[in-house]
């Protein structure tokens, strides 16, 4: 069983707010609530595998959390990297980044073909991409519009599978990127506004990576001949803030809930799946889409690192010491 790896980054004041009461203070892998003139508040302090702080790149973070499982990837094992946090704390600037500071997809894509060129020349592959969201626990294909709506299916020879999902055969990194361009696009079409519907839905974009000895006659090294497929799944989450019961609308809540119920049932899998095999009993994979999708690349021989966004307004105190519980339960 792969240890899953668990991060925290802390995105820098983007409001102009500035801090008067109490700050979040990063040491090394710590982080901690101090009072402005003094002493740290008891209880408010967390450590994990690593902390970024608001002076952190998304390079670092992808070479310190996604780089080894887009290697591993590579190399015929299943991975999934989560963004966690709260509406605005940073999960799509991590997955996605700026023109400046690419986020964690489209360096992961660049590396793949760069690798499959450089150091996997050796082998031959098919690469094939999904782009997904899970709105309101239904499953809608964000690489075809008409696509809604989409089931799970099971079978032996595909094992979990979503029904109907494209799965687009890619060539190069340009091309991944364009379909997720479009995927974006596809995703707000009729949408108002964009930000608040991209944040109440779970994101998978999803890498199938095949591959095969380009040459198994004459190879010396039997595992050339083998085949191997591995799933990588890039997933930005739904903000995890609470939905106040009171002074949101019918739909606000109704999505509040769904989220709710699936990013707590996510950290129970996880939260099972870190306690490693001693006591592991069963693992409710089932119990929400997001976690029946990821479920073959959730566990087992799969490399799994989550960063946990949060934001350093004293306003989001209390959704910091939220997300940093979720971190603290999943390491
Ligand atoms: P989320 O996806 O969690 O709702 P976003 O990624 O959209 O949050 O971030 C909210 C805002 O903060 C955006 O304008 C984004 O560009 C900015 N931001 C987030 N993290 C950083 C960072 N590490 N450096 C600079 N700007 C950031
Ligand atoms: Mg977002």
């Amino acid at each position: 069983m792969e240890k899953i790896c668990v991060a925290v980054r802390v995105r820098p004041l983007v409001s102009g707010d500035s801090v008067n009461g109490s700050f979040w203070k990063v040491e090394d892998n710590r982080i901690s609530l101090h009072r402005i003139h003094g002493t740290p508040f008891s209880g408010s302090c967390y450590a994990f595998d690593h902390i970024f702080d608001e002076s952190s790149t998304n390079s670092s973070v992808y070479e310190l959390l996604t780089k080894d499982i887009i290697l591993a990837a590579l190399n015929g094992f299943n991975g999934t990297a989560f963004a966690y946090g709260q509406t605005s704390s940073g999960k799509t600037f991590t997955m996605n980044g700026c023109e400046t500071d690419p986020g964690v997809i489209p360096r992961a894509v660049k590396d793949i073909f760069a690798m499959i060129e450089t150091v996997m020349s050796k082998r031959e592959f098919l690469i094939r991409v999904s782009y997904m969201e899970i709105y309101n626990e239904e499953i809608n294909d964000l690489l075809v519009v008409e696509n809604q709506k989409l089931q799970i299916h099971e079978s032996l020879e595909r094992g979990v599978f979503v029904a109907g999902l494209r799965e687009e055969i890619v060539n190069n990194a340009e091309q991944v990127l364009n379909l997720i361009k479009a995927g974006e696009e596809n995703r707000h079409f009729g949408e108002t506004n964009m930000n608040v519907r991209s944040s109440r839905s779970h994101t998978i974009f999803r890498m199938v990576i095949e591959s095969k000895g380009k040459d198994s006659n004459s190879s010396d090294d039997s595992s050339n001949d083998i085949v191997r497929v591995s799933v990588l799944n890039l997933v930005d989450l739904a903000g995890s803030e609470r939905i106040a019961k009171t002074g949101a609308d019918g739909v606000r809540l109704k999505e509040g809930k769904y989220i709710n119920k699936s990013l707590m049932i996510l950290g129970n899998v996880i939260n099972k799946l870190s306690e490693g095999s001693k006591q592991k009993g069963h693992i409710p994979y089932r119990d929400s889409k997001l976690t029946r999708i990821l479920q073959p690349a959730l566990g087992g021989n799969a490399k799994t690192s989550i960063i946990c966004t949060v934001a350093p307004e004293e306003v989001h105190i209390e959704e910091t010491k939220g997300t940093l519980q979720f971190a603290s339960r999943a390491s």
